[in-house]
């Protein structure tokens, strides 16, 4: 525009987007964003002066015309009204305490926003138990990586990524699947192909032929649903051919008893499942025997000499950088498809130096910190503190003044459910667009429907407002100042640049208005003072001030005090387990809980493309984001269009047990002629309709997004 930088407000802040964690300079008049610029390298870890389109470009929907202003209350005829925020507050503790007081606090929910600040999540956690008196507190999470977090934790203490970002440059081998990385994680991608022009080895397992696949040394297409049977056989082929790294399992896994190894040949014909998974690398080597080449080939479409080469390539590597997204998780097993790339990390000694590790990439920005680490969750504290643990419990009973029950509330998926059965009564659900993101949304609309009160926090009348009582207008990541925690554990400052569009307010603002309406007296004058609490109840967090992260350009948790400087690569000496060692679990066949069959042949996968954000509640009001992508799609094979009679652009229908959308369809080879692909992104199409919220992983209750048994016809030209 004509205004000339100097001449606006500037703040270096930490992007809204996804959780790669880019930091940079906004611009702005006060009214709208105008440019983000680099910022100062120093302070901007991850990125340096590279950010993606979406960090650059996307910040319309700030300024948006529908942006709410103001709370918006249902009238006498059941339709929206603009209220002042007394009127708005006063319903919702009407509503939300009219509940607890006749049900119990355990007939209510609340949906954390990973949008939203560390400080702030820490404060819906404990509004959570302190105001409503519930432990029914998750957030989007749930939907995505909690089988990593459940899956890393169990084995080696930490659900997160071990490496740092930096890391991905210093490995000579990069494993990934399940991750567009291109289109997700796009400036990870871009470190991620430097490295690979720099002669590091990149192997890609991937049910589609995405992007980053065109780099790769191998690309190998497999079977969506089937994770831990591939890596199985690759870890069985670096065990029984003795490629492990030795010294490291001796060292640093527990079980390790080589003599004891069983007879590999006789193994070979084991059929049945490993039933109890048992610990150590010795129950490791036993349950990996049953993925024999041939079977790994059959039950995943990938040949044994992919199988092999990817095994040598790992085990010859110096240091290896095993990376994934959400095709490893996102499934009624995804846990033990974790605990087996666990294994496989482990077991070649890849953890705890340059190069080396574990890297889940998160979504959402604050995902790792908001969603995890600041225990807006059913089952933990913050810092991950077991709630059932009486000495933590009893911390946080004194902390947070008042009593909280041992018993784990509901997961986010479990909480459509329980209010099926009328166990949840009312939900308080703030940033999340659960009418479009959960399981199986014809279902989770009839449940919104039924409560017997909503409020919904946001920045727009999203899907899940229309079902909510009361609307309370939030304000985005602009309009305020705290921290967000990103994909390597690296604690950034978010930095306010713009006042709260009309009345909105931030987040941490309504819940302190709401406490205090409830009862309670808190009196936080800013977000360095919530983080202050937070440093006092988790350890994890025990050093990383407002001040420190300014001084520092970012920490990276572990950091327990004011004189600890971060951690950069976890499990540099030892894992953060009871005995110091990796307790690696064996893990046996699994398979998604709907197999495509005659009626409904093939397999639906959904994921993300690089234009659009999630449910689109921001990128849709950008209009240059919406002339590359308009609609979702469904990616299906040439040979399959033939047999639908259909071409690029024309209309199809997919149908599954649960519901049935129509998009256009991209006829192409990048996946395999018994699957189809469908982006997450737009209401009208919906694939959600279609998934199934009923089959949860069981440790981590993730949703099977990645595998849905679907029929498809053709529905007629665009
Ligand atoms: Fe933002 Fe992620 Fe893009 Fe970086 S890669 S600019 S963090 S959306």
């Amino acid at each position: 525009g004509d205004k000339r930088l100097e001449e606006l407000n500037v703040a270096d802040t930490t992007c809204g987007y996804c959780a790669v964690g880019c930091r940079f300079d906004l611009y702005s008049d006060g009214e709208e964003i105008l440019a983000a610029r680099p910022t100062d390298e120093e302070d901007a870890p991850v990125n340096g002066i590279s950010t993606c389109v979406k960090g650059k470009f996307g910040y319309d929907f700030i300024n948006s015309d529908d942006r709410l202003t103001t709370p918006l209350v249902r009238d006498e005829h059941g339709e929206f009204r603009e209220a002042t925020w007394d009127e708005a507050l006063t319903r919702v503790v009407e509503g939300l305490g009219g509940i607890r007081d006749e049900h119990g606090g355990e007939a209510l929910s609340l949906i954390a926003s990973s949008k939203a600040t560390n400080e702030e999540n820490y404060l819906m956690g404990k509004f959570a138990r302190q105001v409503l008196g519930t432990n029914s507190v998750d957030n989007c999470n749930r939907l995505c990586h909690s089988s990593t977090v459940a899956g890393l934790a169990q084995t080696y203490g930490y659900g997160a990524a071990s490496i740092s970002t930096e890391d991905l440059e210093l490995a000579d081998c990069i494993l990934l699947t399940g991750s567009n990385t291109t289109e997700a994680h796009p400036v990870l991608a871009t470190r991620i192909k430097q490295n690979v022009r720099d002669g590091a080895d990149l192997l890609v397992f991937d049910p589609r032929e995405i992007q980053i696949a065109e780099y790769a040394d191998q690309y190998s297409q497999i079977k969506p649903g089937y994770d831990a049977v591939w890596i199985n056989g690759i870890t069985r082929y670096i065990i029984n051919n003795e490629l492990y790294d030795e010294a490291f399992v001796r060292e640093r896994v527990t079980g390790y008893e080589p003599e004891a190894a069983p007879d590999h040949e006789a193994a070979d014909d084991r059929e049945e499942r490993v039933e109890k998974r048992e610990t150590g690398f010795e129950a490791v080597r036993e349950a990996v025997q049953e993925f024999t080449p041939e079977r790994v080939e059959e039950v995943t479409g990938v040949p044994h000499e992919e199988i092999v080469s990817a095994a040598e390539t790992i085990a010859e590597a110096d240091a290896c950088v095993f990376g994934w997204t959400l095709g490893l998780t996102e499934h009624s097993h995804g846990t033990e498809n974790v605990l087996a790339m666990a294994n496989l990390a482990a077991i070649t000694g890849n953890l705890g130096k340059p190069g080396a590790g574990v890297s889940p990439f998160r979504g959402q920005n604050n995902v790792q910190g908001g969603g995890g680490d600041m225990g807006p969750l059913p089952d933990n504290f913050p810092g991950y503190q077991d709630i059932a643990d009486d000495d933590v419990r009893a911390k946080f009973e004194e902390a947070w003044d008042c009593d909280i029950s041992p018993e784990y509330g509901y997961y986010t998926t479990q909480m459509f459910l329980a209010a099926d059965e009328g166990d949840i009564k009312g939900m308080y659900i703030i940033g999340e667009n659960a009418a479009l993101s959960e399981p199986g949304v014809n279902h989770a609309e009839a449940v919104l429907e039924d409560l017997d009160f909503l409020v919904v926090q946001d920045l727009f009348v999203n899907e899940t407002a229309q079902y909510a009582d009361v609307v309370l207008p939030a304000c985005s990541f602009v309009e305020k100042t705290g921290t967000f925690t990103n994909t390597d554990r690296t604690v950034q400052m978010v930095n306010k640049v713009m006042e709260p569009k009309g009345d909105s307010r931030t987040d941490w603002e309504i819940l302190q208005a709401l406490a205090n309406r409830m009862g309670r007296d808190w009196d936080y004058a800013d977000t360095a003072e919530v983080m202050r609490e937070v440093n006092s109840v988790t350890p994890l967090y025990g050093g990383i001030t407002h001040e420190r992260i300014k001084e520092h350009g970012g920490l990276q948790w572990p950091c327990p005090d004011e004189d600890h400087p971060g951690t950069e690569r976890l499990y540099t000496e030892t894992f953060n387990t009871d005995n110091g060692k990796a307790n690696l679990q064996g893990v046996g066949y699994s398979e998604p809980a709907e197999i495509p069959d005659k009626e409904y042949p093939f397999s639906l996968t959904t994921g993300r493309v690089l234009y659009q954000y999630h449910t689109g509640t921001m990128t849709h009001r950008e209009e240059g984001m919406m002339k590359y992508t308009p609609s979702d799609f469904v990616e299906i094979h040439p040979e399959t269009a033939d047999s639908l009679g259909v071409e690029s652009g024309d209309l199809v229908a997919l149908e599954s047990r649960r519901g049935e959308i129509v998009v256009p369809s991209q006829v192409t080879d990048r996946v395999g002629p018994d699957n189809v692909f469908v982006p997450i992104h737009f209401a009208e199409s919906a694939v959600n309709r279609l998934t199934d919220e009923e089959h949860l992983d069981p440790a981590a209750a993730t949703p099977e997004y990645k595998v849905s048994a679907v029929q498809l016809r053709a529905a007629g030209p665009e």
